[in-house]
Parts: C-alpha cells; sequence; structure tokens
C-alpha cells in the first residue's frame, strides 16, 4: 500500500459539482477581481469565526504582513513569536521594519507558552503574534493576560486552525486581528494561494481594506499607500463552496487522530496530545520519537509519506544569523524540531491507511 501525505484530488472529487458550477459562474460573470464571491467569503468566514468583519488577501502571509501595518507596528519595534513556526510568522516582522523576538514554546501543545513571554517582553515589544500549531490553539487566557497588563497587541497566527477551539470559543476571535492561510494544503485552502484577517475593530477593518488594495477609496483616491494584496474571485467561489464542508472535514481529521491514537503502540513514539481547553483539528499529526530520522526512513520504504513541521526553528535559521540567537537558546523549540514526524493526515485517509501506517510504525524498533 502506498500512503499520501495529503492527497486533494479525493476532496475534490468529493465536491466536483459544486466546485466545477463556482468556477464556471466567476468565468461566465467575467468579475475576476474584488466582486461578489469575495464579499460573500468575507461574510461568512467573519461569521464562522466570531467576529464582525474580514479582508480576504492573496496568501496568509500578505494578511500577517497586513495585521502588523493596520497596527503600526513598524521600526524600532519588537513583535514575539515562537521559533517553531512556519518562517512566514517571523518573515513578515522583518518586512515591517521591526525585529522578530521569541518564546519559547509549551512542549505539550507546540504552542507559545505565556511565562516564557512574559520573560521576553522589553520596552520595545508591541505586538505578540502566538501561532495556534498543527490545528490546536495556543493557551489564549494566559497569553491574553500578560499581552492585556503589557499593553501589547494580540495577532492570532491561526493560519493551520481554522475551526479550532479555545474554552469553546473560535481560534480568531481573540486577537485584535487574526489571520489564517488559504494555501491549497491548509484544513480551509483555495486552489491557488490565498489568506484572510478577521476583526471586530470596524477602523482596523478599513485600514486592513485599504492596505489591501493600493490605499484606494473611493476609486482613484489613494488614503495611503498600500499593496496589491487582493484574494481574486475564483478563489474566493472556491472558497465559499468548501467552507460550508470545513466542520465535517474537521471532525473527518479528528476521528483519523483517534483511530491513530488507538492503533499506535510504539513505545519509541509520543502521541500528539490535545489539550483539555480545546478542540484540535489536526491539520498535522505529529507524533515524536528520538530516532525521527530513522523512524521516518523505515516507513518511506513501506510507501509511508510523512514530513517535518519544521525541521529548523526559526531563529536557527541562516536569514536571522543578525538576531544573535544560538542553539539552546529556544530549547523545547529546538527538541521539538529534532523529533517531531508528520503522518498522513486529511479527512478522506481511509481506515486501512491509518491502519496500514500504524502498524508500518509499530513494526519499527
Ligand atoms: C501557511 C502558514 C503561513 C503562511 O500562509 P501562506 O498562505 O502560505 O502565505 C503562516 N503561518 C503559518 C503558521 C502557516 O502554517
Amino acid at each position: 500500500m502506498n500512503v499520501p501525505f495529503l492527497d486533494l484530488k479525493r476532496q475534490y472529487r468529493s465536491i466536483k459539482p459544486e466546485i466545477d458550477k463556482a468556477i464556471a459562474d466567476v468565468v461566465e460573470s467575467q468579475l475576476f477581481v474584488m466582486g461578489p464571491k469575495l464579499e460573500e467569503l468575507e461574510k461568512s468566514f467573519a461569521n464562522y469565526c466570531g467576529t464582525k468583519h474580514a479582508t480576504g488577501a492573496n496568501s496568509g502571509t500578505s494578511a500577517l504582513h497586513m495585521a502588523l501595518l493596520a497596527l503600526g507596528v513598524g521600526e524600532g519595534d519588537e513583535v514575539i513569536t515562537c521559533p517553531n513556526s512556519f518562517f512566514a510568522t517571523a518573515e513578515v516582522i522583518t518586512a515591517v521594519g521591526a525585529r522578530p523576538a521569541f518564546a519559547d514554546i509549551n512542549p505539550e501543545s507546540f504552542c507559545m507558552d505565556a511565562d516564557e513571554l512574559r520573560k521576553k517582553i522589553t520596552q520595545k515589544t508591541k505586538a505578540v503574534i502566538p501561532v495556534h500549531l498543527y490545528g490546536q490553539t495556543a493557551d489564549m487566557g494566559p497569553i491574553m493576560e500578560v499581552a492585556e497588563e503589557k499593553g501589547l497587541h494580540v495577532i492570532e497566527d491561526a493560519c493551520q486552525a481554522h475551526g479550532a477551539l479555545y474554552n469553546g470559543r473560535k481560534a480568531g476571535s481573540f486577537g485584535i486581528i487574526s489571520c489564517f492561510s488559504f494555501y491549497p494544503g491548509k484544513n480551509l485552502g483555495a486552489y491557488g494561494d490565498g489568506g484572510i484577517c478577521v476583526t471586530s475593530d470596524p477602523q482596523l477593518d478599513e485600514k486592513l481594506k485599504l492596505l489591501r488594495s493600493h490605499g484606494e477609496s473611493p476609486k482613484h483616491t489613494h488614503r495611503i499607500p498600500g499593496f496589491n494584496f487582493r484574494l481574486d474571485e475564483i478563489q474566493a467561489a472556491v472558497l465559499n463552496v468548501k467552507l460550508k464542508h470545513l466542520d465535517k472535514w474537521n471532525d473527518g481529521r479528528r476521528k483519523n487522530a483517534r483511530l491513530y491514537n488507538e492503533l499506535l503502540k510504539n513505545p519509541e513514539i509520543r502521541l500528539p496530545k490535545e489539550m483539555s481547553y480545546g478542540k484540535h483539528v489536526y491539520h498535522i499529526y505529529a507524533v515524536r520519537s528520538r530516532k525521527r530520522d530513522m523512524l521516518a526512513a523505515y516507513v518511506k520504504e513501506r510507501s509511508v509519506a510523512t514530513g517535518v513541521h519544521y525541521p529548523t526553528p526559526i531563529h536557527l535559521q541562516s536569514a536571522y544569523s543578525g538576531l544573535g540567537c544560538k542553539e539552546g537558546s529556544f530549547p523545547e523549540s529546538e527538541n521539538a524540531a529534532k523529533e517531531i514526524l508528520s503522518l498522513p493526515m486529511f479527512a478522506e485517509l481511509t481506515e486501512e491507511e491509518i491502519g496500514y501506517v500504524s502498524d508500518a510504525i509499530n513494526r519499527f524498533s
């Protein structure tokens, strides 16, 4: 048996008539940019997250970039995030002229630890970007408390956590602005790049909408210098169809995670933990093993595809050698990077496939 890490074709086959019609509608209309599909998506995605507003963007990276600019973060400011995220989370801090700083993670959740955050705050700290890694939220209660006490903006990086819950509340409803990615492989993915910012602050929403499209409002009047960060109508049309299926697909991921949890019995590996505070939507199902590279090679020989998210913590990337971090600066993130292995995970994965993957892992010693 050959088990892919992710097979998007299975999802497409299950919704093909709806998707094909939605795309054909856009082509028929010849309205490709800033049209009714985007408006519909912004309304329904804000509603899904429990926020008042949303601003579509052309990627999760652009969404994070706009969020920092809308909050006035720039030169001379520091922004604290996690070292074990996708590179973009730190990159956007640099893009606005601010300095990325890091706080280590809670090794059980793989997400930012509020006590570590507190220790890293300086006079220059302006904002914090907790990352809801793998589909599980950070412990937002204590993080919001620290941020409030220190007067920091909180931007949630919810790029991996569409539909995740923290104490019954949706990921994306805590930060002053929260950002999602619609990269095809995410829990809610477009047919190309896409992203979105959500907020309940009308002034910030207005600012985001200006930044997204050349600071223009109304036409030919440019109020601020902005960007072309727009989400196109074909992507919005695809996302409008797929948003209606998201909860069902997240439930499928959770069911698959439960089956892995039952079947995996190798003492060499540790299973991911769903924290008591929330609902994990398993964008990634990451196990840990001290023999990670050998385990990955072993299952690859048995035609099981795996991944590592992420093998090099951001503070050790050569792009950030100038920040002065060393090996040992963030031990929990560094240990995780050496041990994590992401197993095949998507809603349409079959019981047979999960059984096959688990069996291959259980045979490893
Ligand atoms: C995917 C991702 C991003 C970037 O989103 P893009 O749409 O690829 O630009 C940022 N942060 C995290 C945690 C992500 O997983």
